[in-house]
Parts: structure tokens; sequence; C-alpha cells
């Protein structure tokens, strides 16, 4: 089994202020898929543009004090689910078109989180997609959370990958993002950052700072947080660009040594 993140940042244009496709590279993907083999493959997508906008506007996640809040931020967590359930719509709808039968899957419906980790999510539904060889699509959403003050959460597609990793041990994790791996510190600030090929602590790197464009995920430092916990539990992931041609492909064929892999010390 592979579990294949697609960033936010590859198939979206993030930093637009509304929601923009990137619809090339995710086409040029959708072929890159079809072209490779696997036996169970599950898709998790970031959001980009088609969330991180509103979440930030209503401020999706964050502690709710008078009436008047919550009811804006159910307003917002209306405009953020419909938002990236079109992103994912049209993500299912190009993979299809592609030869890839794809099911799209919900997380509203069906994840609770408490305090912001996901703390209910019932897999029997996405086991019985494998078992009849569909390719189950899940991705960044609005849930609800038990936590009363703030009742509703952003779920990042990257702690999807960590749950999905824990509960289904996959044989492989991939992630498409739009740079070559984890430097050591943020490339996209840094012209002098360094690509680091094997990470197995958070120590191994000066720094992980956020994104520069809008993101309420925590960018690169979220997503190797939830990475390294999936490392000790032995599950190792790899982080490639997926915006350079065929990478995302060879990753799939188990192509070693593109990007950085994340793995346990142990090993
Ligand atoms: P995605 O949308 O692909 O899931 P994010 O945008 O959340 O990814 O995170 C990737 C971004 O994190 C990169 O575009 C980069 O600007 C930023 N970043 C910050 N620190 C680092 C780092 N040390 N190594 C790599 N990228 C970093």
């Amino acid at each position: 089994m592979i579990i294949l993140k697609l960033g936010g940042s590859v198939i979206t244009r993030k930093d637009s202020a509304t929601p923009l496709l990137d619809h090339e590279n995710l086409s040029r993907i959708a072929k890159e898929i079809s072209d490779s083999s696997y036996d169970e493959l599950i898709i998790v997508h970031g959001a980009g543009s088609f969330g991180h906008p509103y979440a930030k506007e209503y401020s999706i996640g964050e502690k709710i004090e008078t009436e008047e809040e919550l009811q804006k931020k159910k307003l917002g967590f209306c405009i953020t689910q419909n938002s990236v359930k079109n992103l994912n719509s049209l993500v299912c709808e190009n993979l299809r078109e592609h030869g890839i039968l794809a099911v799209s899957i919900q997380p509203s419906s069906f994840v609770v989180t408490k305090n912001k980790r996901i703390y209910h999510a019932n897999l029997d539904l996405i086991k019985k997609y494998l078992d009849l060889g569909f390719v189950p699509v899940l991705y960044g959403d609005t849930v609800l959370d038990l936590d009363e003050s703030i009742k509703m959460a952003i779920l990042s597609g990257d702690q999807i990958i960590n749950y999905l990793g824990e509960k289904l041990k996959p044989n492989r994790v991939i992630l498409g993002s739009d740079v070559d791996g984890i430097y050591d510190k943020n490339p996209k600030k840094y012209p002098d950052a360094e690509l680091v090929q094997v990470v197995t602590s958070s120590e191994d790197l000066e720094s992980t700072e956020g994104t520069g464009t809008v993101d309420v995920t925590g960018g690169m430092g979220g997503k190797l947080k939830e990475l390294l916990s999936l490392a000790e539990i032995g599950i190792e992931s790899q982080i490639l660009n997926a915006g350079h041609d065929n990478l995302v492909k060879k990753a799939i064929n188990g192509e070693k040594g593109i990007g950085t892999l994340i793995k346990s010390k142990k090993k």
C-alpha cells in the first residue's frame, strides 16, 4: 500500500487570495500516477488556495468567546468546507480522466478531532474501497472538534497522512511538495539552504519555519512533526518535489534517493 500526498502548494496556486487550481501540475501528476504501478493507493491532497484564505479569514480553530464569533465561524466552516470539496471534485475528476478509479472521501463527514488532533475516524469504508480496487482520495478539510472552546478545527492533509499511516501501516508514504525536500532552512527565503537527504529527528535541522504564504497548518514544520511520529513507529516517508516532471512516478515505482527520506534513528 502506498499513501501519496499532493501538497496544496503543487495542485493549487497557493499564493492566490482566491481559489485557483494549478491545472497543469494536476493533469501531469494524474498522468504520472496512471503510468506507474502500485497495488493499493490512497491519495491525500492539501487545500492550498481553496482552504487557507477562508480558514484564516474566519480563524477556524481559534477560541470562540462570543455567540457572534460562533455564528461567524459556522459560516466560515460552511464556506471552507464547500471550497475544499470543490477542489477535491476537480482532483477526482482529473484522476478519473486519466483512468484512475478515484473515489472522494470527505473528512468532515467522518472525522472528529479533540484539541485539533483526530479523535475518532472509522476507516472501514476506506479499507472496503481499497479491497475493491478504488483509489480513495481524502483532503485537508474543516472538521468538528470536541473541545468546547473551539468547536471546529482545520484538519490538515498532513495530519490525515499521520493517522492513515498509523492505522493502515502502508509500505510507503510519499509527499509531493513544491520544494525538493527538507532543507536546513526555508529554501524560499534563503538561497543558500541545503537539502537534507535523511532526517531522523527535528534536531537534524537548523529551522523549519512556516511557509511564507498563508498556511494555518504550519507548513513544513508541521509536516515534519507528523512524519517523524510515523517514523517512530517504523513507517518511512519521502518528501519530494511534485512540481518536477516524473518524480511522483519514480517514487511510486519505488525509486529511492529522491528528495528527503524521513526515518527512525533506530534503523
Ligand atoms: P504543501 O502545500 O506542499 O503541503 P507547505 O506549503 O505546507 O507544503 O510547506 C512547504 C513549504 O515549506 C515550502 O514551500 C517552503 O517554503 C516551506 N519551508 C519552510 N521551512 C522549510 C525547510 N526547512 N525545508 C523545506 N521547505 C521549508
